[in-house]
């Protein structure tokens, strides 16, 4: 079944030098990467699509851990994967949610480590279901920044809203 999921390549992974890696590693996938961004992750932005996460006791260390606080490096790159069943093949590729667990020859198993803080620090994101895939690339991505109709889309008119273009 054709499929989309969210990839984020977390500050750890970027902070390490790790893009190319976990690129490659995803490229075994032969899904197609349909939109790419770098960008700065606020508060609310990292809140929201942590939400499920509110009640964690880790939460506050895991939303600095995506906008990059632990790393110095105020950054994250987000993808969207598509093809047949990315969310499954994204996720084994990915490997576990904790590092330590994770085989050892995927990517988070590769790569992730857990702080003495006690912080999964697995360099990447993968959304884990249908559901969520389409939650979190609504919130990261606007429709024109993905190659392809993946949702439903309309048009509306914001002649109100100021937009900042090249002087
Ligand atoms: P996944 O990223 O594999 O979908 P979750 O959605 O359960 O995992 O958790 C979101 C993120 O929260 C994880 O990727 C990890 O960075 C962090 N996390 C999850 N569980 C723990 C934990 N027990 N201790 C510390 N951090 C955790
Ligand atoms: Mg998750």
């Amino acid at each position: 079944m054709n499929q989309k999921t969210l990839v984020l390549i977390k500050p750890d992974g970027l902070v390490k030098s790790l893009t190319g890696n976990i690129l490659m590693r995803l490229s075994e996938s032969k899904l197609e990467i349909v939109a790419a961004k770098i960008l700065r992750v606020n508060k609310e932005l990292a809140e929201e699509h942590y939400k499920h996460m509110e009640d964690k006791p880790f939460f506050k260390e895991l939303i600095r851990y995506i906008q990059g606080e632990l790393h110095g490096r105020r950054k994250v790159m987000a993808m969207v994967y598509w093809g047949e069943d990315a969310l499954t093949k994204v996720r084994e590729l990915a490997g576990s949610t904790n590092p330590e667990e994770a085989d050892v020859t995927s990517i988070r198993g590769s790569f992730g480590r857990i702080t003495t803080k006690g912080i999964y620090e697995n360099v990447l994101h993968t959304s884990s279901d249908a559901k969520e895939a389409e939650r979190e690339i609504k919130l990261w991505f606007e429709p024109d920044e993905i190659i392809v109709d993946l949702y439903p889309t309309k048009t509306v008119s914001m002649e109100t809203q100021k937009k900042r273009v090249w002087a």
